[in-house]
């Protein structure tokens, strides 16, 4: 589990300007990739987990859910190595979708896909209603923008209900950042043992 060490929650307000940001101009989705790869440049740096324990700006959000006073944990199987896996797997496959999905608009086999889904498959029906016009895109990049902006509100969603019915940080013990810096780790120890 993530041990926390937070003294306040100074970086709360990131989460709800990343989905702000997103009705202003999806072009701001890409700051999500900040999320995918500062966590494990901190792993690979400190060998610890630096980001969940202290910076990552969805574990304050999250926090917030203590207003619930909800103590009731999660049940074992929420916690199990299985639906860790399960989760890590899925999120991999979404991965795998963008990727491709990116891919083929920018070949012109596919129109870009410019709303938002959730767990991939659900189709959320709101427009962003894009107060700047920004930047011209490309069809891909748009694309790929909206996808991030969905796997950004897929996983918050997920932390939402379960922070509601559950303790407030339940997400971490199934987040995909959580379990990949964990084998990191493990990764990093096993090598400095055979050092
Ligand atoms: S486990 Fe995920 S949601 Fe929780 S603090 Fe780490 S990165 Fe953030």
């Amino acid at each position: 589990m993530v041990k926390i060490n937070r003294k306040s929650y100074p970086f709360l307000i990131i989460t709800f300007l990343y989905f702000l940001l997103g009705f202003v101009n999806i072009l701001f989705a890409y700051l999500a990739v900040a999320c995918m790869i500062i966590p494990f440049v901190m792993v690979s740096r400190t060998g610890k987990k630096p980001w969940c324990s202290t910076y990552c700006p969805r574990a304050d959000f999250l926090s917030l859910f203590r207003i619930f006073k909800s103590s009731r944990k999660a049940p074992a199987w929420l916690n199990s190595d299985n639906t860790r896996k399960l989760v890590f797997q899925f999120f991999c496959i979404n991965l795998f979708f963008i990727v491709m999905s990116t891919f083929m608009v920018s070949r012109g086999q596919m129109e870009p896909i410019e709303y938002v889904r959730f767990l991939i498959a659900f189709t959320i029906p709101v427009d962003l209603p894009q107060i700047w016009a920004g930047p011209a895109l490309p069809p891909w990049a748009v694309h790929l923008a909206y996808r991030f902006y969905s796997i950004m509100f897929t996983s918050t969603v997920l932390g939402v209900v379960l922070a509601s019915l559950y303790k407030p940080r339940t997400w971490c013990a199934v987040c995909p950042v959580n379990t990949l810096s964990t084998a990191m780790i493990r990764q990093i120890t096993v090598s400095e043992g055979n050092e």
